[in-house]
């Protein structure tokens, strides 16, 4: 099938690209010249596990290019809408800034009986809102959110957990198929479904061949509805992690280990081990965002007090990176101030080079205001973290940033500081003593045993 991906960032170019992989003819489009241009040559403009190889078999094909002339998604049959919903520069609200250009600047090439797909992330009631101007070129909005992690973007993106599809609430009804219990309850509330109807869903099934002939969940609903889904699964993730960073702030009272608690209580299958590692906290391009907006919207509303506890989250998720610079300034007596500290990792998360709202370099720049000598390493976000934050110092090679440390912090948990770094290495580069590991990702005793000052988050 044609298809057209608006907006070729992290989600878009992996979507263009996964879309192209199981053998779609596909145009990406972004108005970022040189994204373009290293897209159009094969090649990543950034760092996501398997990307590179999909690109340049699908560019090498011939079924997959990429563009920044909107006209050139004249002839498809399905439009994505990729683009960013930062949030806002004055507010907490989503920026719908880019959408609304996305859709404005696609609606002269639409045709009668397009399909356009939003996959952005936006506050529910965004797609009632746009579906009239889409409308009235005779094609079709629906919202099909993306719930890929960074990462695992291209495994996410070519064989999901599940699919949701929204579609026009004079379509709507609910039905799941595939998944476990394989049931189908198409036209399940007594409503008649129109041809149209069936058209936009088994389109957009086609689209999504592979995973729904394996029995992928497909999820239709309403717009509104697969809106709320995806900032409700954002939400839900972003208390989990709270949550036990919530527990860790009590631990670090009363002398307990958030990471016992975290297995104890993980055991119960009703709560799960997954999305309770206590550390610094959640960042990135996706969920502080996503919960500020969705309270926003709340607010709007009128049902604010519905998700007030996303303020709380937010806030505890603060508090932690202000927590991991204190256990930096108590390992050092007191004060940073002219002290070397070294700060693994830059990006937000592991498998990434994505450094927006990273903790992890909030963590470094704050400690660089304090008048330490803050060292940043990171296997894949340098350049990123560079090009934001100028003043920090940066080392590629690990073992030299390591070099004369006073302090060290583990702010992201890459394999190699979790895994490929031993405390009687890391001893040879350094004669300083203090390790806190902002991710609990360490092996506590084992430092302690050599000799350092170990300092956990929510651990004795
Ligand atoms: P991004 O900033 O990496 O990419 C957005 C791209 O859109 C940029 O390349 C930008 O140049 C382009 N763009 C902006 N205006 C445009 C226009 N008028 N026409 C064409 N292109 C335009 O952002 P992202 O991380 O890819 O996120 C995009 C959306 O997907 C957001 O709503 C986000 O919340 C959502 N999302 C992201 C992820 C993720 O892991 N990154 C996962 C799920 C959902």
């Amino acid at each position: 099938m044609k298809l057209s991906v608006i907006g070729c960032g992290y989600l878009g170019a992996v979507h263009a690209a996964a879309m192209a992989s199981i053998g779609h003819e596909v145009v990406g489009i972004d108005v970022d010249q040189r994204k373009i241009d290293a897209l159009s040559k094969g090649e990543a403009p950034f760092f996501e596990p398997g990307l590179p190889e999909i690109l340049s078999e699908g560019v090498a094909s011939g079924r997959l290019r990429f563009t920044t002339d909107m006209a050139e998604a004249k002839g498809a049959k399905v439009h994505f809408i990729g683009v960013g919903t930062p949030q806002q520069k004055d507010g907490y609200g989503a920026d719908l800034t880019y959408v609304n250009a996305a859709i404005d600047g696609l609606l002269p090439y639409l045709s009668e009986g397009d399909i356009v797909a939003g996959k952005s992330t936006v506050p529910v009631g965004t797609a009632a809102e746009l579906t009239p101007r889409v409308e009235a070129t005779g094609a079709t909005l629906v919202w099909n959110p993306e719930f890929l992690r960074e990462g695992w973007a291209v495994q996410d993106t070519i064989d999901p957990d599940r699919l949701v599809l929204g579609v026009s609430s004079r379509f709507a009804r609910s039905t799941t198929e595939g998944g476990d219990a394989g049931s189908t309850t198409e036209g399940g509330d007594g409503h008649s479904t129109t041809g149209e109807e069936v058209d936009v869903v088994a389109v957009m099934k086609e689209v999504y061949a592979p995973p729904v002939a394996k029995g992928t969940p497909f999820i239709v609903t309403d717009l509104a509805t697969a809106e709320l889904v995806k900032v409700s699964a954002n939400a839900f993730l972003a208390t989990k992690i709270s949550f036990i960073n919530a527990m860790a702030e009590i631990a670090e009272v009363v002398g307990a280990d958030v990471t016992q608690l975290a297995d104890a209580i993980g055991h119960d299958a009703r709560i799960g081990r997954k999305f309770l590692g206590a550390g610094i906290g959640f960042g990135g391009g996706c969920l502080p965002k996503d919960i500020r907006a969705f309270a926003a919207r709340a607010e709007e509303l009128g049902r604010g007090e519905s998700v007030g506890f996303l303020r709380q989250m937010d806030e505890i998720n603060m508090r932690r990176r202000d927590r991991a610079v204190q256990l930096v300034v108590d390992g050092l007596g007191g004060s940073v101030f002219k002290k070397n500290v070294t700060v693994l990792g830059a990006a937000f998360k592991p498998h990434s080079d994505d450094i927006r709202d990273s903790p992890a370099l909030d963590v470094a720049v704050r400690l660089h205001g304090l008048g330490a000598w803050v060292t940043v390493t990171d296997p894949e976000a340098i350049a990123n973290a560079q090009a934001k934050h100028p003043q920090l110092n940066y080392v590629e090679d690990r073992d030299e940033a390591l070099r004369a440390a006073d302090a060290v912090v583990v702010v992201t948990e890459w394999d190699e500081y979790r895994r490929q770094m031993s405390p009687e290495h890391v001893s040879t580069l350094t004669d300083g003593r203090v390790i806190v590991d902002g991710r609990n990702c360490l092996d506590a005793a084992a430092w302690r045993a050599a000799g350092w000052t170990y300092y956990g988050m929510g651990r004795p």
